[in-house]
């Protein structure tokens, strides 16, 4: 074995693998399905893909309340969301089955990247100097590089099934978009994207995989919609959101029968996709013996976090484990810690049913913070129930001690995260160094959904030194929140 070139107290000390160990993960990965557990490095992979999505609602006391319709807040029908989404979809969507079969074309394509490594950051763990364990699930390694593509492939799957042409979507920071993208590149379908005219304008590599795996992206607000034109009248230079993306791409999807459209978080057949990651997460954490104590991840929509911690979540309802459940959010848009859970619409210009979420009003535009895939102004109603319901906490940090933290990842653990998990991470720190205090050795499990390489020019403003903490601006969120339906419910 070979010997690390750095002193055994170095945050860079490591014990390498052996060629056999190398070359035996090299064949298994060429197996595609199974990997090897390379215990001397931490990482553990050797399970197999789960063949079923677990269902939350299933196993809660009380059920969320139901989305409602946008003009008569009487509960929406299936029929409602089908100019929308594919039958599968909008069953999914309803569902209080426990489990949901993934369907084997799915698991196919999961298998050129799952199973995910689940890895302990034993580096990040000796430059903390803390008695805790810490471990990431590592999404980033997907071919859009995070965990979207988890939904991506059964939603283009499902419409595909149906005979769908053509799919369109919203996309903020792009990872989304790209997702999406890749996925109807696979079944051959049409990809149109909006994508938020902040990150289009900035994000020039994002743009460029989606058109890469075949897709057309505007700017939104763009001139190809009603509501986008509405918009660029009122405001030429708009920056544009997510809630506008939105409307853009549901206007066209509503408009065209032969058209579909997908979301990429909030949803709870999206929630309900990313449940393979805590289902595997669960198998890799019990193949080495460990249980964690602490779960943590960063919340936009909520997808990723629903998706380690809901199968936590079941295990913990059934007695087996006690893990604390932790989500993380920008400062400047903090819909569970400073939002009101109310009735409200999911785009601005209200054409989407009405959910009952932690909103910060449908036309909050979020200060442009480097996490793009946060800047959402309502949170997934599936989160936002299981948070009424006591089953998680939530906190919310500000994006300098978010990069702090991050440039701490890169420089003990070596991924660059993507600035959304930085939030996990800077969570994760914080809960590293009390345990130091503390002198507990705690597990810490936390959520690495996504890479940063397309998102270094975030990397290069808080190494300059120029990044800021946007002040939260409380004025602007009440004049936002006095715009919420008044839903009696
Ligand atoms: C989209 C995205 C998010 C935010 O969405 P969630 O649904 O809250 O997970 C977070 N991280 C990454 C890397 C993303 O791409």
């Amino acid at each position: 074995m070979a010997a690390s070139p750095f002193p055994a107290n170095s945050p860079l000390h490591f014990s390498a693998p052996s060629t056999a160990d190398v070359r035996k993960a090299h064949n298994h990965r060429r197996l595609g399905s199974i990997c090897v557990t390379q215990k001397r490095n931490n990482v553990a992979c050797r399970v197999e893909i789960p063949r079923r999505w677990y269902n939350l609602v299933a196993d809660l006391p009380i059920k969320p309340p139901p989305p409602l319709h946008p003009k008569t807040f009487e509960p929406i029908s299936p029929q409602d969301l089908s100019p929308l989404f594919p039958d599968e979809l909008i069953k999914q969507e309803a569902s209080t089955d426990k489990f949901i079969d993934i369907p084997e074309d799915v698991v196919d394509i999961y298998r050129l990247w799952r199973p995910t490594p689940l890895i302990r950051a034993k580096r990040l763990e000796k430059l903390l100097d803390t008695p805790a364990k810490i471990y990431y699930k590592y999404e980033g390694v997907s071919p859009a590089g995070s965990h979207k593509p988890n939904t991506a492939i059964p939603q283009v799957y499902y419409n595909a099934k149906q005979g769908v042409k053509k799919v369109v979507t919203e996309t903020g920071a792009g990872q989304w978009g790209s997702s999406l993208a890749f996925a109807c590149s696979l079944f051959g379908l049409d990809c149109e994207v909006w994508q938020v005219r902040a990150s289009y304008d900035q994000k020039p590599y994002r743009r460029l995989m989606m058109e890469t795996w075949g897709a057309k992206v505007h700017p939104s607000p763009s001139t190809a919609t009603a509501y986008g034109k509405k918009i660029l009248d009122m405001d030429p230079t708009s920056p544009g959101s997510l809630g506008i993306a939105i409307s853009e791409a549901v206007e066209v999807a509503a408009a065209d029968p032969g058209t579909k459209y997908c979301l990429g978080s909030v949803l709870n057949h999206v929630l309900l996709h990313q449940t393979v990651i805590g289902e595997e997460c669960l198998k890799q954490m019990e193949a080495i013996g460990e249980t964690p104590d602490v779960i943590i991840g960063c919340t936009g929509g909520g997808s990723n976090f629903a998706g380690l911690s809901f199968p936590f979540i079941r295990e913990k309802l059934e007695g087996k484990m006690n893990p604390l459940i932790r989500a993380v959010e920008p400062a400047a848009c903090p819909s569970l810690t400073k939002g009101v859970y109310a009735y409200d619409y999911g785009d601005t210009a209200g054409m989407t049913p009405l959910m009952k979420m932690h909103t910060l009003g449908h036309d909050f535009i979020p200060d442009p913070i480097h996490a793009g895939g946060l800047r959402y102004h309502g949170m997934g109603p599936l989160i936002s129930h299981v948070y009424e319901l006591g089953f998680m906490e939530a906190i919310s940090i500000t994006q300098t001690e978010c990069f702090k933290g991050a440039i701490q990842f890169a420089r003990s653990e070596g991924l660059i995260p993507a600035p959304e998990p930085s939030h996990a991470i800077a969570a994760t720190i914080r809960e590293a160094l009390r345990c130091k205090e503390s002198g507990e050795a705690k597990v810490i499990l936390m959520a690495m959904c996504g890479h940063g390489h397309f998102d270094l020019t975030a990397y290069e403003t808080y190494l300059k030194g120029s990044m800021v903490d946007l002040s939260f601006d409380d004025e602007r969120i009440q004049a936002s929140l006095a715009k919420i339906p008044k839903v009696v419910a």
